[in-house]
């Protein structure tokens, strides 16, 4: 989710609420929401705004950096090393609002280029008191309360820490820092970030800066340090009576006797790392490892959610066939305006939406992403083989528990959001679905890319689909796959000549204008057959 892009319209499963005073925040939310909008909501979001777009953002966008103060002047373009893993241990002092953390962050250079200082950003009320390589030899940094280059009042704690040897282009360092301070999200700048350490809520992501981020004061640097993957290992203590919830597997918990421990790892590699802390009410099913954190008068709503989850996996299970290596599934609810999102196997998720049953849908998409397959790197940002093959998921659960009018109405909705976006922009139908890339126009796979499933569906028969969909799935999980590949598999598995399909949906634009002449599916099949 980056599995993920942003919206002003209500938040949904893993949209956001964010204020967007430039077009760079525009980006930065479009990437921290991990997944780009979906569910059944007006997307707000123009494609013309992400990076490669059209129009002034562009202009924005590609600004130069005008001021790095202690990493040097206009080094933007240089690439920076990544971090390989976290090891983060918070003490959340609530009563205080405030942190202590401890950070290992291991450091590796995939540069070209040998490096002496690594710059990394914070929070803007936050300090590090301290910083050190793993053996505790002190490392010298400097720290700089700066305002982003592009957004001045983005405000971040700027540091760079001065490695003792130079870090060559493919080693590895490991830089240990303590810090400590305030954290009161950045609703001047995203109006979702209301991260706090506080008693009724404590929320810690990587949109506040709560944890080091390897990055420059740019939005461009940030999102570059977003895009790469690290494991990560984090504690939280809190006091006795609170719960701490986080995206990554539980390890284990540690009571003293007025505070308590929870330790987690990532599940795989991943681009960010919740932390919330409440005193939430956890309802779980064990045996699918399925876990709910409701906050305390939530309750009853998150044994309905837990329920919902249990029969979309009942049902994806049954329909593509089991995923093995499945870790389960958490949801996290955060309160009401502070932007749902959704990482690996996980989300957080407003208390409106969690509460609002017409919205349980939205689950059913997020769910549905544990049966995608693998996109080749190429061609992940047509938001394909993610986003199409959820949203068409997300129909079928509906057809499946609220029945066939329910889930045309859906379909319905998804046609006409996409008709709306070739109003407002002609080239969302002009450009192939295999070019969506090119614009970061994957937008397009939440309604016109689902559509594309529906008719498919509709020329191979519900059969045919089904032993398509499961058999490509089977192939493609560690596997990675583009679009040849799935039409060679499609034709194969449903042993049809499907050029003309994927002429049509896939390779050229045909179909956005049988979409716009509003034919049903089956109609729209018949060409194909
Ligand atoms: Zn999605």
């Amino acid at each position: 989710m980056m599995k993920s892009p942003a919206s002003t319209a209500p938040s949904s499963w893993h949209r956001l609420r964010i204020l967007f005073p430039t077009a760079s925040l525009l980006i930065l939310g479009f990437l921290l929401s991990g997944i780009a909008v979906s569910g059944e909501k007006e997307p707000v979001f123009s494609v013309s705004q992400v990076p490669g777009g059209e129009g002034e953002s562009r202009d924005s966008w590609q600004q130069p950096e005008k001021v790095l103060d202690s990493i040097g002047v206009n080094q933007e373009d240089k690439p920076l090393p990544g971090v390989t893993h976290y090891d983060l241990r918070f003490n959340l002092l609530l009563k205080e609002n405030r942190l202590e953390a401890d950070a290992l962050i291991k450091v590796k250079n995939d540069t070209l280029n040998s490096v002496s200082e690594i710059p990394f950003i914070l929070y803007r009320l936050i300090d590090v008191l301290e910083a050190t390589d793993d053996k505790g030899v002190p490392l010298s940094f400097s720290q700089t309360v700066i305002k982003f280059s592009e957004e001045k009042s983005f405000q971040v704690n700027l540091l760079s820490v001065r490695l003792k040897t130079l870090l060559s282009p493919g080693q590895t360092v490991a830089v240990r820092m303590k810090y400590a301070g305030a954290l009161w999200g950045y609703p001047e700048v995203m109006a979702y970030v209301r991260d706090r350490v506080d008693e009724t809520y404590s929320l810690l992501r990587p949109d506040s800066l709560a944890y080091p981020i390897l990055a420059r004061a740019s939005f461009q640097s940030l999102m570059s340090a977003f895009r790469a993957g690290f494991a990560y290992r984090v504690e939280a203590e809190v006091p006795a009576g609170y719960v701490v919830a986080c995206g990554g597997r539980l390890l284990e918990t540690r009571k003293k006797v007025d505070s308590i421990t929870f330790q987690f790892e990532s599940i795989k590699p991943t681009w960010r790392i919740d932390v919330a802390a409440a005193r939430f009410r956890v309802i779980e099913d064990e045996r699918s490892r399925i876990r709910i954190y409701a906050i305390p008068e939530d309750e009853g709503e998150g044994r309905r959610i837990l329920e919902a989850t249990q029969k979309s996996f009942r049902f994806y299970s049954e329909a593509f066939g089991r995923v093995e290596d499945l870790p389960g599934f958490t949801i996290i609810e955060i309160p009401e305006g502070w932007g749902s999102q959704a990482g690996d196997y996980y989300v957080l998720q407003t208390a409106a939406a969690f509460r609002d049953k017409g919205r349980t849908s939205e689950l059913y998409h997020e769910i549905a992403h544990s049966w995608n397959v693998r996109a080749k790197p190429a061609i992940q940002r047509c938001r394909y083989f993610d986003e199409a093959f959820a949203s068409y998921f997300q129909g079928l659960a509906i057809r499946e528990f609220d029945g066939e009018e329910a889930f045309l109405k859906y379909m319905a909705r998804l046609r006409d959001r996409f008709v709306q976006s070739c109003e407002k922009d002609d080239k969302n139908g002009s450009t192939p679905i295999s070019d969506y890339w090119k614009e970061e126009r994957g937008e397009n796979s939440y309604t016109k890319g689902a559509w594309s499933l529906f008719v498919l569906n509709q020329v191979v028969g519900e059969k045919g689909f089904l032993s398509l969909i499961s058999g490509f799935l089977r192939e493609f999980r560690a596997r990675e796959a583009d679009f040849a590949d799935f039409q060679s598999f499609a034709e194969k598995s449903a042993g049809l000549n499907l050029d003309r399909y994927f002429k049509e949906w896939i390779f050229g634009a045909e179909s956005s204008s049988l979409l716009r002449e509003m034919a049903g599916a089956g109609q729209l099949a018949e060409r194909y057959r």
